[in-house]
């Protein structure tokens, strides 16, 4: 299942994104906004349950969230600068980190750094800012659901087709959420349009 973000605060961040003129400072602060954005978007159906409260004026019954614990994985590098985000509107959210390498013999991603918490009976979030062919997204979501997530969902800043559809076929039960699907690949695999290669706009590498 793919689903894109629909809003027009978003259109206008991401637009800023892409823009090559705008500096690393910025660009790590829209991100920030962005993934604030799809964090809420991609948690739009967790569990709440009711609690009595009392408002200055009269009791009442309101809604809070359910206990269900939230894990946020990041695949290293650029995936990294998404979890704040998700930490400071899920305060309780506990963070996984994997690293991948592309063999330059074999093209198989391989997994070099694998640190996660208990993911079993949890909401597991994979976050990576560029879905690219999905090599990456698709091997990370097999490291998660092999330790114990269920359906996880993978959460991009922008998205290639050509990436959503490698997530689909070798993970049919994850969901994508995305803040943008672009138009394709190019011959070197960025994404067209695109932003470039999001860890440097962020790092100013
Ligand atoms: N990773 C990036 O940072 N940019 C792309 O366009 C593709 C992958």
């Amino acid at each position: 299942m793919l689903r894109v973000l629909k809003h027009p605060l978003g259109d206008h961040i991401i637009t800023h994104l892409r823009d090559k003129t705008t500096k690393p400072a910025t660009f790590r602060s829209l991100a920030y906004q962005l993934t604030l954005m799809l964090a809420i978007d991609a948690t739009h159906d967790l569990h709440t349950e009711e609690k009595a409260i009392e408002t200055p004026l009269e009791p009442m019954k309101g809604r809070v969230l359910a206990h269900q614990p939230i894990v946020v994985v990041a695949i290293l590098r650029a995936g990294v600068s998404m979890v704040q985000p998700f930490m400071d509107i899920f305060p309780d959210v506990s963070v996984g980190y994997v690293g991948l390498e592309r063999d330059h013999v074999t093209a198989v991603a391989r997994n070099y750094y694998c640190k996660l918490p208990p993911l079993e009976g949890r909401r597991v979030f994979v976050v990576d800012p560029m879905l690219a062919t999905g090599g990456s997204a698709a091997q990370a979501i097999e490291v998660v659901k092999h330790h114990g997530a269920v359906a996880p969902r993978l959460v991009c800043i922008i998205a290639a087709p050509e990436g959503v559809a490698e997530v689909a076929r070798r993970h049919p039960d994850a969901s994508v959420h995305v803040g943008v699907l672009d138009r394709t690949l190019n011959e070197k695999r960025y994404i067209l349009p695109g932003l470039g290669d999001f860890g440097d706009r962020l790092y100013g590498t």
